[in-house]
């Protein structure tokens, strides 16, 4: 429930806001997710006056503001074709006009195909107060602490690399129950993480080639048994993924 609706216009307002120490104030995007937490009560600031909904390409690098909403992002000319897609099946057309990237970033979980592209983009993200820029990869194992009282402002994406996907699912529309994200940079850099289980994403390798990255994945899909598939079966998809990633990304 909420107790305490705040929406300040400019960021200032809202990181004075954010200093108030009797209350911890959430941020309010989309509401997608914040809405549906009936359980406690919530001070909340509204982000919508803000102006965080920037699409800006400035070279390779892609700055989107935090209130940035997953429609936007497929609608805009400089966006990525990959994450177009991977706002595609994160939600509905509906939901895609209000959830923010901001807020997926902060709340999403461990099915979700965009939050698996960012960490594998090796994106970063400004944060207010404080002026402070961090890996994502780096804050998402401690996000809910390192959140508080903070505002994401913006992401940083460097557009240099290529990126793929390729994941399993029980029907064309659902999220995935197994999936890699896959960037590799001119230099050969790659990055690869796993996804379709946990609180989030996790990391399978970051290296100067793509040696070992089939034995990676499979050890990073060890020990996610849940309840739409068992570890056994996603460790078995670790080959057929790496290899459509592979041949996509050859083909790009
Ligand atoms: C029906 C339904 C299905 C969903 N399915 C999925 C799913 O399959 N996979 C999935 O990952 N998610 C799912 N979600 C969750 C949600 O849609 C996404 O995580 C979404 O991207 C949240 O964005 P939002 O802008 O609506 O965030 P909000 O709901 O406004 O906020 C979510 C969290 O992020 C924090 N936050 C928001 N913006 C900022 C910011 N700028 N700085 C700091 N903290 C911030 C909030 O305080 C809150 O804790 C679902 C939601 C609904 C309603």
């Amino acid at each position: 429930m909420i107790t305490e609706y705040h929406r300040p216009s400019t960021l200032e307002s809202a990181l004075e806001l954010l200093k108030r120490q009797d209350k911890v104030i959430l941020p309010l995007a989309g509401g997608t997710l914040l809405n549906r937490k009936v359980d406690s009560s919530m001070v909340v600031m509204d982000i919508q006056d803000l102006p965080l909904k920037d699409i800006h390409l400035d070279g390779t690098e892609l700055r989107l503001g935090a209130a940035v909403t997953l429609q936007q992002l497929i609608d805009h000319p400089v966006v990525p074709d990959t994450l177009k897609q991977a706002c595609q099946v994160e939600t509905s057309f509906n939901l895609r006009q209000m959830s923010t990237i901001g807020g997926c970033i902060a709340g999403a979980g461990g099915r979700s195909t965009l939050l698996a592209l960012l960490l594998a983009y090796n994106s970063r993200i400004e944060i207010q107060p404080g002026d402070e820029v961090i890996a994502i990869g780096e804050m998402l194992p401690v996000r809910g602490d390192y959140l508080r009282g903070k505002l994401i402002t913006a992401v940083i994406m460097d557009t240099t690399c290529r990126v793929t996907c390729e994941t399993v699912e029980k029907t064309p529309a659902d999220q995935p129950i197994a999936g890699v994200t896959l960037a590799q940079w001119p230099s050969g850099r790659t990055r690869a993480y796993v996804y379709g289980f946990g609180p989030h994403p996790k990391p399978a390798l970051d290296g100067p080639s793509a040696a070992g990255l089939e034995p990676a994945v499979k050890n990073a899909f060890a020990g996610s048994d849940d309840l739409h598939a068992s570890s056994a079966y996603r460790e078995a998809l670790a080959g057929i993924l790496v290899n459509r990633c592979m041949n996509k990304m050859e083909r790009q």
